[in-house]
């Protein structure tokens, strides 16, 4: 990716669950005018596709062969996943999805088809791609990655807010599920959640969203030309 600079760059952000990297990125896309793309959001709806398909989840041959059939699309507009034709947006931020695509995101299969297409997505440049492994598998070599932390105490008090104001009223243990996803995604053998030797690690335990985008940003700012972001 270095060295051919004819286009935008590629931003990597990944962190845990909870840890605001969706707000995050959206914010510094928009304001640099880069593309936004959610990976989390990829392991979601290929987690629902495959349950209504039958197919049992924790089955490494099952999902091996529903991949191997499955067509895949990103509705750029809308930032949807398109999987066999079926847009899974209303039904991916629920936390049963959260739970669903943290166990089909450890098998293999699952990896490898769904990086192919993000690096196919994020090849052409200009782009800000969060996840778990973008700075560490998909764009190794991306121009610039940022670690995003907070203590888990932390995410967990922020995640309950946003359930909260979505059902009025959080039943959900939400600090266990996040736990359980933390635990799931580090201790997977394929790519794991870590932070790649050379992101930048941003603590936002004490932070609001729109200065831990400015940080970002001005990190950016010092490391990019103006012209390699734009181009
Ligand atoms: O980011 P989000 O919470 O939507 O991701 C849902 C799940 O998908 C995560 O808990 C993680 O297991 C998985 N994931 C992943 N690699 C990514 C993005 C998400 O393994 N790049």
């Amino acid at each position: 990716m270095k060295g051919k600079k004819k286009r935008g760059p590629v931003i990597a952000i990944d962190g845990p669950s909870g840890v605001g990297k969706t707000t995050i990125s959206r914010l510094v896309a928009g304001r640099l005018g880069l593309r936004y793309i959610n990976t989390g959001s990829m392991y979601r709806a290929l987690a629902l596709a495959a349950k209504d398909e039958g197919v049992d989840l924790t089955s490494e041959k099952e999902l091996e062969e529903f991949c191997r059939r499955a067509r895949i699309g990103f509705d750029a507009e809308k930032g949807s996943t398109i999987i066999n034709g079926k847009d899974y947006s209303d039904r991916i931020r629920s936390q049963s999805a959260g739970e669903l695509a943290s166990i089909v995101s450890t098998k293999k299969p699952v990896r490898e088809f769904l990086v192919s297409f993000q690096r196919t997505l994020g090849e052409p440049g200009s782009v800000v791609m969060e996840g778990r492994d973008i700075g560490t598998a998909v764009f190794p070599d991306a121009d610039m990655k940022f670690f995003l932390d907070a203590p888990l105490w932390v995410r967990a008090k922020r995640r309950h807010l946003e359930v909260a104001q979505k059902v009025k009223a959080a039943s959900e243990d939400v600090t266990s599920e996040l736990e359980k996803r933390d635990k799931r995604d580090i201790e997977r053998a394929n790519s794991p959640l870590k932070k790649a030797d050379d992101a930048i690690y941003i603590d936002t335990g004490e932070m609001q969203a729109e200065e831990v985008a400015n940080i970002v940003l001005a990190k950016i700012g010092e490391r990019l030309k103006v012209g390699d972001i734009r181009s």
